[in-house]
């Protein structure tokens, strides 16, 4: 038997990239690849790129660099290394690549991960290969699914893609163009990955898809199902205790999805609702196709079921025209709806899309300051957020042992991290945290007396609206 062949994948940007990446190395597994967390001793390197702004994508050549040191090396030692650019960049710029990199051996756009082993082939016996098709065949039909042992290693909490592409075209936004329009996987088949993670050990699943509550999977019955409908179908799954999904357009929250988050406690009452702006002129200049009230109105729906929801959002500063004024407007609805996170960026112009050919382009420097006044201001909202759970039980589901020797982590329905000393077998169960002190973005606490001991009403029933926290990281860039 051949030895197994080593497989370090590099992952930029969002949680599609994620699934995605555990994707390709369940389609290579069976060609014998195992993962390795080093570059240096790898047989093949996939960086799984991104484009959504221009620093992402710029990163790829950077990391293209210090690959062709580490491949030379290899060959030196008499080994072949093969490197392959996946992703988002893959799609877009994917000749590019091919002429300014000569490092690379296979590029490989997000429709045809299932191709891999052949490209790989073909690179072997042709030198390069080179797919960024959108192929007329359904890629996740073809996609390999993880080995129960995978499953395992990879933990209580997985995503599974339910949707991919998006038909928005919002003018700033590369998306429709690297990923395709949206097509959504049958409710079975998400019902089966759903059901086959839950008798692995995974008790949380996120569903995810650029667009993700445009969802229109055909069901069972041969209908269209809303994503409301799906998250019903996927809380009767024994063992999965909590459902998230991510990313949503405020367009396509329909009443479906309210419903479900009134009816199923295993949704969690943390929703990722981007914005891009608070002011309407350039929400429209930006094709959104909805105004700051329409979103509003968005969010007053979610709170009319579930007082303890908390939302967290997306930001867009600098986006060209936007004066001082439509920034404000920015602010004040930042500070009316009091969010729990946010991620935050400066505009970056993207080719071929139409915001790029816009000409009242916002100055470097009122970027930056405004960057910083949006921050500075989600910045709050969040240290309010994780620190109004001190003092609080909440429910934490316990993912892992933590670093600190005798500690073990989880996460509460905001995604708050939350350590307390206790024994690693209890991962895997949400049991309650009487949370003690706050350190950073973490939660401390300890193992608190199981609700029906409780004489104090649940931490929903306590946890005021607009406090949630997530880190503020950026996404992509
Ligand atoms: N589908 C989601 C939505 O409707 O908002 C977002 C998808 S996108 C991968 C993630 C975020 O990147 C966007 O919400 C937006 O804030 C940001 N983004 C996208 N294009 C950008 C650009 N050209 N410049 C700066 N930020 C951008
Ligand atoms: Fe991009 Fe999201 Fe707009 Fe689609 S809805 S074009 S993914 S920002």
């Amino acid at each position: 038997m051949n030895p197994p062949r080593k497989l370090h994948i590099k992952s930029y940007g969002c949680q599609m990239n994620v699934y995605d990446a555990q994707r390709m190395v369940d389609t290579l597994a069976p060609e014998g690849f195992v993962e390795t967390a080093s570059v240096d001793d790898a047989d093949l390197v996939i960086l799984n790129t991104c484009h959504i702004r221009e620093k992402a994508s710029e990163k790829v050549y950077s990391e293209l660099g210090r690959l062709r040191v580490v491949k030379d090396e290899a060959a030196r030692n008499g080994r072949t290394m093969s490197i392959a650019v996946a992703g988002c960049v893959a799609q877009a710029e994917g000749q590019e690549i091919i002429r300014r990199a000569p490092v690379v051996d296979v590029v490989v756009g997000p429709q045809s991960y299932h191709h891999l082993p052949q490209l790989l082939a073909r690179a072997k016996s042709h030198g390069r290969a080179l797919e960024t098709e959108f192929p007329v065949e359904d890629k996740f039909g073809f996609l390999a699914a993880p080995s129960a042992h995978a499953i395992r290693a990879r933990g209580i909490s997985s995503f599974v893609t339910v949707q991919e592409g998006c038909d928005k075209f919002c003018t700033f936004c590369v998306v429709p163009y690297t990923r395709g329009t949206e097509v959504s996987r049958p409710v079975t088949k998400i019902v089966d990955d759903a059901r086959r993670l839950a008798d692995n050990g995974v008790r949380e699943i996120t569903l995810i898809g650029q667009n993700v509550n445009a969802y229109h999977g055909e069901g069972p019955d041969g209908r269209a199902w809303t994503l409301g409908a799906l998250l019903h179908r996927l809380a009767e799954i024994p063992g999965i205790v909590r459902l998230r999904y991510s990313t949503s357009h405020p367009r396509d929250v329909d009443d479906s999805l309210i419903a479900a988050h009134r009816d199923l406690p295993a949704l969690m009452p943390f929703v990722h609702l981007p914005v891009q702006s608070g002011s309407d002129r350039i929400l429209a200049a930006m094709n959104r196709r909805h105004t700051a009230d329409d979103y509003r109105r968005v969010i007053d729906r979610f709170r009319a079921v579930r007082q303890d929801i908390a939302f967290s959002s997306d930001f867009i500063v600098g986006f060209p025209g936007e004066s001082e004024e439509d920034f404000l407007a920015t602010l004040a609805l930042v500070t009316q709806i009091g969010y729990a996170g946010a991620y935050s960026f400066k505009y970056s112009p993207r080719p071929g899309t139409p915001a790029a050919d816009m000409r009242e382009m916002v100055a470097a420097t009122d970027m930056d300051e405004r960057l910083v006044r949006l921050q500075e201001l989600i910045d709050s909202q969040q240290s309010a957020f994780n620190r109004a759970a001190i003092g609080n039980t909440v429910d934490v589901l316990f993912e892992r042992s933590a670093r600190n020797p005798g500690q073990i982590v989880g996460r509460t329905a905001y995604l708050q991290p939350a350590h307390v000393m206790a024994s690693p077998e209890l991962i895997g169960q949400v049991l309650p945290v009487k949370i003690e002190s706050l350190e950073r973005y973490s939660l401390l606490g300890r193992l608190a007396p199981p609700p029906e001991a409780r004489s104090v009403p649940p931490v929903s029933a306590m946890t005021p609206a607009h406090l949630v926290a997530s880190s503020q990281t950026t996404m992509g860039a």
